[in-house]
């Protein structure tokens, strides 16, 4: 596959700033298929951003992040 780095990559990218739709996507599509990222998902602690990204929201109604 050899996409992993780019996602492990966008992954940490999405601590300190928003992806675009297509970023998330990539990381959509590719988590499902690889246990490895997902792996370093949990590890950094992106479930949220990643569900979203499943779900191919970008700006969903997050309560944590509400009245920010
Ligand atoms: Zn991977």
């Amino acid at each position: 596959m050899g996409k992993c780095k780019d996602i492990t990559r966008l992954l940490s990218d999405a601590l300190e700033r928003k992806l675009g739709m297509r970023e998330w996507l990539a990381v959509g599509a590719h988590l499902p298929t690889c246990s490895g990222c997902r792996n370093f998902r949990k590890h950094i602690g992106l479930l949220r951003a990643a569900s979203r990204a499943m779900s191919g929201l970008d700006d969903i109604d997050d309560p944590e992040t509400r009245g920010r």
